[in-house]
């Protein structure tokens, strides 16, 4: 009876290590994938905005004001807004 119960003990604490290791192991992918999931946001946050002229992309301003070359508004562009611009 007494050598039953050390066995059972004993698988227990294996399976419980085991699952401890890949509980771990799992927190630790999910904290790379939240930090690595917040790092671009937070990136675009803190960029700098550039304004640019919608028919002129190469006009690049850090304030906002009129295009030296057609005198349109600037409008404030994001990296991906600005490719969707030129692709339209
Ligand atoms: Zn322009």
């Amino acid at each position: 009876m007494k050598r039953n119960m050390r066995r059972a003990l004993k698988s227990l604490v294996v399976v419980a290590g085991i699952a401890a290791s890949f509980w771990l192991g799992a927190a630790m992918i999910g904290c790379g994938r939240s930090s690595t999931d917040t790092a671009p946001s937070a990136r675009e946050e803190k960029a700098p905005q550039v304004y640019t002229c919608a028919m002129h992309p190469q006009i690049r301003q850090a304030k906002p004001g009129k295009c030296p070359i057609c005198g349109m508004d600037l409008v404030p562009a994001t990296q991906k807004a600005e490719t969707n611009r030129t692709e339209r």
